[in-house]
């Protein structure tokens, strides 16, 4: 059995550890934090994401914290009329055979890490963060900040969207600013007043940016994530905020909305970026996973999931190909490569339509009250229906 290394404990870094040691590997995890701690909110997790979950065994631990939505409104910021509904009880579970879910970030990857503490041939480090890495006969070494080193038979990146294994593999720069601001906050579920809808996941539309919520960690937190047409101007990517620019971005908006946005006291803010997909993210014994192969905006809620596929592609094409590690890396990326180039261009294109003003946004509100229901389900198909 091979020896790999995994680049990364985030969400795709953990999840490609289980799929790789559930096939008979050692593998080692190098996390450049100080623990296994997720910072930010809630992940919805469609159809092929409990699939990949159950592939991974971490369906199990994650469940107790799910909370299960009744639908996805679609919503006119303007005065909170409903344009459209998804259903995600009985109709959607018997269209797709399972369900649809939200959960706190920070639950799902201690469901992760949970599982991968529990299997021998996973070690995980914490306060290990990768540099570079070096080519050697047979293999790969990863070089980490302060000199340790760790070689196995191949690499995997798992190091998210600024990646380090992607800058020295592909040399492509950092990722693209998309002209959006993602606000995400967190707030307890007793703050929330009666009039909010806390059973579905609700999407705002609103010329200039658009709000989701729904409720996290089996009910008792709430999750609003906003994104709004603005410029960022700060060193890094991330930052906590006061929020202050929603209150007048959003200031025309149905009173629900309106009082909504003023309940959390802090934000974290990232700037939105994304990239244009490339055709290939490996050599040899090294590939990538996650958002360092294919990062993307999060309007199609997305970002999670297909990490999580492509660590049971990753595994799966591993276990055919033992013999020639390159092989099945390839294949793995061959793979992926289509359906996450989709993913990340449709996300990048949804952006526009949620954000549109008149005279755009009459027609998409009118094409979601046409497609709204049963049709819904059908165009989401594409997505939903994979199946490892
Ligand atoms: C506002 C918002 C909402 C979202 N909503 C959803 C959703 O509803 N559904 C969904 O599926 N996705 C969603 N996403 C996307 C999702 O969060 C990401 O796609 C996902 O977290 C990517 O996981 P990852 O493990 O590839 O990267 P990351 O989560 O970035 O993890 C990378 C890990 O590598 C570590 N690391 C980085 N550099 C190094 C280094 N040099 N050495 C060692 N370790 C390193 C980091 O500390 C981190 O732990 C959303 C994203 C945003 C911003």
């Amino acid at each position: 059995m091979a020896g790999f290394v995994v680049a990364g404990g985030g969400i795709a870094g953990i999840a490609a550890a289980l799929a790789l040691a559930g096939r008979g590997h050692e593998v080692t995890v190098l996390e450049q934090a100080p623990s296994f701690e997720e910072v930010g909110a809630g992940i919805q997790i469609g159809p092929n994401g409990r699939r990949a979950l159950e592939a991974l065994g971490v369906w199990e631990a994650l469940e107790p914290s799910v909370v299960f939505p009744h639908s996805i409104r679609i919503r006119r910021a303007r005065d909170g009329a409903t344009l459209g509904e998804l259903p995600l009880g009985t109709t959607f579970a018997n269209r797709f055979g399972t369900t649809y879910q939200v959960v706190h970030r920070a639950d799902l990857l201690a469901a992760l890490v949970e599982v991968a503490n529990a299997n021998p041939r996973i070690i995980l480090h914490t306060g290990s963060r990768v540099s570079c890495y070096r080519a050697d006969d047979g293999g790969l070494t990863a070089l980490l900040e302060g000199g340790a080193e760790h070689a196995a038979n191949a690499l995997i990146g798992a190091d998210g969207i600024r990646s380090r294994i992607r800058a020295q593999l592909l040399d492509d720069g950092p990722p693209t600013f998309a002209g959006h601001v993602l606000y995400r906050a967190l707030v307890d579920m007793d703050a929330v007043p009666a009039a909010v809808d806390t059973n579905s996941v609700n999407l705002w539309l609103h010329e200039g940016g658009h709000v989701v919520h729904y409720p996290v960690s089996g009910g008792r937190k709430f999750n609003i994530v906003v994104a709004v047409n603005e410029n960022w101007h700060s060193e890094g990517w991330s930052e906590p905020s006061d929020g202050a620019i929603l209150g007048m971005r959003f200031a025309a908006v149905a009173e629900e909305l309106r009082e909504m946005l003023t309940l959390p006291d802090e934000w974290l803010r990232w700037a939105g970026a994304d990239r244009e997909p490339v055709g290939h993210w490996g050599q040899g014994p090294l590939t990538l996973i996650g958002d360092a192969a294919h990062p993307t905006l999060p309007y199609l809620a997305s970002g999670a999931v297909m990490a999580l596929e492509d660590a049971v592609v990753l595994g799966r094409e591993v276990e055919r190909e033992p013999a020639d590690l390159p092989a099945a890396l390839r294949a793995y990326e061959r793979i992926r490569q289509p359906r996450t180039a989709r993913i990340v261009r449709s996300s990048h294109r949804l952006a526009g339509v949620y954000h549109a003003g008149p005279p755009l946004s009459f027609f998409r509100d009118a094409f979601i009250r046409m497609t709204s229901g049963r049709r819904g389900l059908e165009r989401m198909a594409w997505l939903y229906d994979w199946r490892p």
